[in-house]
């Protein structure tokens, strides 16, 4: 029986690794659950997966889902804030967490999680963009292990040679290729790109997921994040990683070999397929999504990325090249800008344009701990709202 703490239960990653939990109840058992403020989807979880802890953003939030659980004879501990979700990230009673919290708010109880050598299931890519080395060595010297959610890099694993030791060229690895579908601008004339809403940079053609990522595909930021994630999980350069746009999400990523083969995973876009891997790994479980009709397809296209559509990717490329605290710069500075553009506050050309600012403004520095990490991450925040006002 595996004990699993879900970092973020509320969210679309939470739902649905919840979703893939409940179809193996023999397998495993939730030890905690937490979520910020959605405290009523909290109390239905914890009545539903019965967890030891649930933890939640604020006192406040806590007292509410006390008096839920109460009134519904449920006996979950309720926990609120920071040191909490550390402490159901690291806690005896859990062997595997996903850390599945959106942004730099997961970089705490991912990192517990790291070094208190769990089984990581690795969805929140702002942490280890943030934090990639200091992560990594966690990882390390824990002898935690970490697996990867998100749909490209969990492709990439799977075809990658069993005994993979982030050295790609060891093991005959000349590229990674990491699949973006181009998102829901992908053709829209770039003239008209100031003008879009929220309501439609949301709007993902293939998949459905939480506000902030689906901004974020809109940019093209995602991939820069994810490009960066890919950099540190696989231990790649720059130039070993290509984007490619795949309009159809049907191909999640690819590896190259210099024998000339390319090695793809494909499957239906839900990520019950990522989680239930990441769950069972080595061995597989159901998970739900239906099976993959290649007949269905019409085609399957690829396409290079327009980096003058997509100015985000570069300057994600760009971060990872200098190195040091410049991931956490533009990862900060991305994370005001989005929330601004979804508060209406800017425009959506302004998104890459802040963070242009921020990243040219604020030198990078070596991140020798998190304490400095964090010091940086605070000064990025900072300017990006200075220079909103
Ligand atoms: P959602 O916005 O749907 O969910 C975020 C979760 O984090 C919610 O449970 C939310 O609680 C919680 N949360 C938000 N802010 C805080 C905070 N300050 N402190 C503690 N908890 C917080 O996000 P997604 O599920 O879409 O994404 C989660 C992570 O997974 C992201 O890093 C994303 O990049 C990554 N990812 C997501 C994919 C997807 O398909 N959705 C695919 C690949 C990666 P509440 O509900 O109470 O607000
Ligand atoms: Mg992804």
């Amino acid at each position: 029986m595996q004990n699993i703490t879900i970092l973020g239960a509320t969210g679309s990653i939470g739902v649905s690794t919840l979703d893939v939990i409940a179809r193996h109840p023999d397998r495993y058992r939730v030890h905690a659950l937490t979520a910020h403020s959605k405290v009523d989807e909290l109390a239905g979880q914890c009545a539903r997966f019965l967890p030891e802890v649930a933890v939640v953003g604020s006192a406040q939030a806590a007292s509410a889902l006390s008096a839920l659980l109460k009134k519904a004879g449920v006996a979950t501990e309720v926990l609120w804030g920071e040191e909490a979700l550390c402490q159901v990230a690291s806690a005896s009673g859990c062997d595997t967490v996903m850390a599945a919290i959106v942004g730099a708010a997961g970089l705490a109880p991912s990192l517990a999680a790291a070094r208190a050598g769990k089984k990581v299931l690795l969805a929140n890519k702002e942490a280890l963009v943030m934090s990639g080395q200091l992560f990594m060595t966690a990882v390390a010297e824990s002898g935690a292990t970490l697996l990867p959610i998100d749909s490209e890099h969990n492709a990439i694993f799977q075809c990658l040679p069993g005994d993979f030791s982030r050295q790609p060229e060891r093991h005959g690895i000349s590229r990674i290729l990491l699949t973006a579908s181009g998102g829901p601008f992908l053709n829209r004339a770039v003239e008209t790109l100031d003008t879009v809403t929220p309501e439609e940079a949301v709007a993902h053609p293939n998949w459905v997921m939480g506000r902030k990522i689906s901004v974020d595909s809109a940019t093209m930021m995602n991939k820069g994040l994810e490009v960066i994630e890919a950099a540190w999980l696989f231990g790649a350069s720059a130039g070993q990683i290509e984007v490619l746009i795949h309009p159809q999400s049907v191909i999640h990523s690819m590896v190259s070999y210099i024998d000339g083969s390319v090695l793809a995973q494909l499957g239906n876009p839900d990520m019950r397929t990522p989680i239930a891997h990441a769950l069972a790994y080595p061995e597989r479980i159901a998970s739900g999504v239906a099976p993959l009709d290649l007949t269905a397809m019409a085609q399957l296209r690829f396409e290079r990325p327009d980096l003058r559509r997509f100015p985000c990717l570069k300057l994600a490329y760009d971060a990872l090249q200098a190195g040091g605290s410049a991931p956490a710069l533009l990862n900060a500075a991305n994370e005001i800008a989005v929330e601004a553009f979804l508060n209406r506050q800017i425009g959506f050309r302004m998104i890459d344009q802040l963070i242009d600012r921020v990243m040219n403004t604020i030198p990078h520095e070596p991140v020798a701990d998190i304490g400095a990490l964090l010091e940086q991450d605070e000064r990025a925040r900072a300017l990006a709202r200075e220079c909103l006002q």
